[in-house]
Order: structure tokens, then sequence, then C-alpha cells
């Protein structure tokens, strides 16, 4: 598939026709990333809503169409709002919304920055895909600088089941506001992936994981917050709309290279790592100190690895084994935990935080 990575689509103020009926036809109706710009009261202020940056991560272009299309269109949002939808190729190839990004393209949410260009020029150089991954990262990164907006709010999903929860990667007054229109978690990261969030706005940022991509519940939270935004008058004066709790710098519980992992109900004798099949179940309620979540083979907890924000290894800080099991150290929070082993090896097999809250 030719994909041009030059091409940005505006739309003003849609119609109802151009909106389509359904968000499916919607998209389908899109050629590439298109940014959406309606009108405000204050016409001068933009609020920047972005998301499908990943082609399996619908809730929030399946709220932003619904926003649209039932909106009173004389009662104007209180300043305008641009809305940015990025990956919208992967997402209309068939079966919809099931490609994070097209195969043999990238993850656009590693795309961003220039340090992360430079720092892997080398290795791709030669590839006009990561390359041109790279120009529409840019192009969505200047489709939200040009209007200067006073809050950008980046809306994801989860592979699997989970509540909702925000990232920032800083606390203050506005993005606790601004985490609070969606959920009551907002988690500080200082992670360095070359995603959107870790790029420097002059304004509030935070994304927000609405939950599982395929829960009704994800799009109400996504259609919820943008109905927020939309009538909220002043993002720096508002006050928190349920108390937030702040989850500082999670760690990521990784596989090493070449360690092969599995899922099961009990202990099969799998090389590598095994994990519980219901490993899902974690992202709501943590793990307790003891409580087994996997087992592994003769290399024991060599096979994980879990670095601090010092580049250390922590993992037997958090983890050990007992016999061939794989057992909690401690009380833990647990955050993207998933049984899709592609995400698992290519991002990590969860998020992870000690439940005290300390940071360390
Ligand atoms: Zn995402």
């Amino acid at each position: 598939m030719e994909i041009d990575f030059s091409e940005i689509n505006y739309l003003q103020n849609p119609t109802i026709k151009e909106l389509h009926a359904g968000y499916e036809q919607f998209l389908l109706s899109m050629s590439g990333p298109t940014v959406i710009d309606i009108t405000g009261i204050d016409s001068k202020k933009y609020r920047v809503i972005n998301t499908l940056l990943q082609g399996n991560e619908p809730s929030g272009l399946i709220a932003l169409h619904r926003w649209l299309t039932t909106r009173d269109p004389s009662q104007l949002p209180q300043t305008n709002i641009r809305f940015i939808i990025g990956s919208v190729e992967a997402a209309s190839k068939s079966p919809l919304f099931t490609r994070r990004f097209i195969p043999g393209h990238y993850d656009l949410n590693r795309c961003f920055g220039e340090a992360k260009i430079e720092q892997i020029t080398n290795l791709f150089s030669h590839d006009t895909n990561y390359q041109g991954c790279c120009q529409r990262a840019k192009l969505i990164e200047q489709a939200i600088r040009e209007v200067n907006p006073d809050m950008i709010v980046d809306l994801h999903n989860a592979a699997s089941p989970s509540p909702t929860f925000s990232i920032s990667s800083v606390v203050t007054t506005e993005t606790l506001s601004l985490a609070s229109f969606f959920c009551q978690t907002l988690i500080l990261s200082d992670l360095h992936l070359g995603s959107l969030m870790e790029q420097k706005f002059s304004c509030p940022f935070i994304t927000i994981e609405c939950g599982y991509s395929l829960d009704e519940q994800a799009h109400e939270v996504a259609f919820a917050g943008i109905n927020h935004i939309a009538n909220c008058e002043n993002i720096g004066y508002i006050h928190q709309e349920k108390n937030v709790e702040v989850i500082y710098r999670p760690l990521r519980l990784r596989v090493k290279d070449n360690v092969n992992l599995a899922y099961a109900k009990h202990d099969e004798g799998y090389s590598g790592v095994t994990l519980k099949t219901d490993i899902e179940y974690f992202n709501f309620g943590g793990t307790h100190q003891e409580e087994l979540i996997g087992w592994l083979d003769g290399n024991g907890i060599d096979n994980l690895q879990l670095f601090d924000k010092h580049g250390k290894d922590v993992i037997d800080d958090y983890f050990y084994a007992r016999d061939n099991q794989l057992v909690c150290r401690h009380n833990l929070r647990v955050f993207k935990a998933t049984t899709n082993k592609q995400v698992a090896l290519n991002d990590c097999l969860f998020y992870v935080v000690r439940h005290s809250n300390n940071e360390s």
C-alpha cells in the first residue's frame, strides 16, 4: 500500500453529510490524517484533541464522531476545538481498528521528537517507511503548534480490559483538572519512547488511556471527556471534578531478548516466562505480596528485567522465584497487563509500581 506521508487534510466545521452517519463510514471517507476545526465562542483560542495515533485504538474517533454528529450546532464550544486523527490508513484496513500500524511501517507514537530521530537514524536511514512515519509525526506536531492551544489531550485505548487512567510528564493543577474529566488516576511518566506526550508544548498535555478498545465504556469515557472540554470555560481555574490519585513513575516489566513468552492457566513447563492467562485482572486490583503471577524456566528471575529511571535493573526488588513460580515481593499496582503477546513483547508485560506510592 502506497502511503503519502506528506498528506494532511483539513475540515472546517464539517456538515453532517461530510461526517457520514456512522464513524466507520466516516473513517473510510478519509484518505489520510485529518484535522477537524470547530469554531467556538472564543474563536481566538484553541483546544486540541488528538486521537488514533494507533489504528487499533478507536475510542477517540468514535467519541469525536458522536460529539460532532449529535451536538446542537447553535451551542458553540467555549473555544475552537481542533481534532486530529492520525493513523487513518492503518485503522481502515479490514477488519477495521485491528492494526496498530500498517505491516512494514512503524508505530506512529514512537516516531516523535528530533532526539529520537537522530538516535535511530543510523539504524533506519535507508528505510523510507521509517522516515515517512517520522514525517507524519512532524506534521501532526505542527498541526498542534500552529494553533497555539491552551490544552492538549491525546486519546488512546488499552489492548486488554483496563480501567481508565491518564498519563502526564508533569503534575500540575491543570493536568490534574484535565485528568478528572476522564478518570481518577494520573500516572506521572518520564519515559522516553518517542511519543507525542514527551514533546514540549507550552500548555497542559495529558494522554488518556480510555480503557479496552472493544469496551463500550471506554468510548463513553472519551465522549464525556470531550463534552467536558468543549463546555469548560477556563481550564486553568477549574476545580477537580473528582479526586485524582497520582501514581509516580511506573516501571516497565520486560522479558529479556530471545526469551520465550507464553500464557497458561497452570504450569505447563514452557521455556522462558509464562504468565497466568488472567493477568489482565491485575489491571483492576493490583497484586498482593507473595501472589503468584506466572512461572519461570530454569533461568528463573533472570528471564526478566525491570529498569529504574537510572537504568539499574531492580527486578529483585519487585519479584522473586519461589521454585519455578514467579511471585510478587510486595503489593503492586499494575497497568496495561495484556495477554496480547505481540504488545507484551514489543512494549512490556505490564507497568508496575509499588503500592505505597514510594518514588523508588
Ligand atoms: Zn495508544
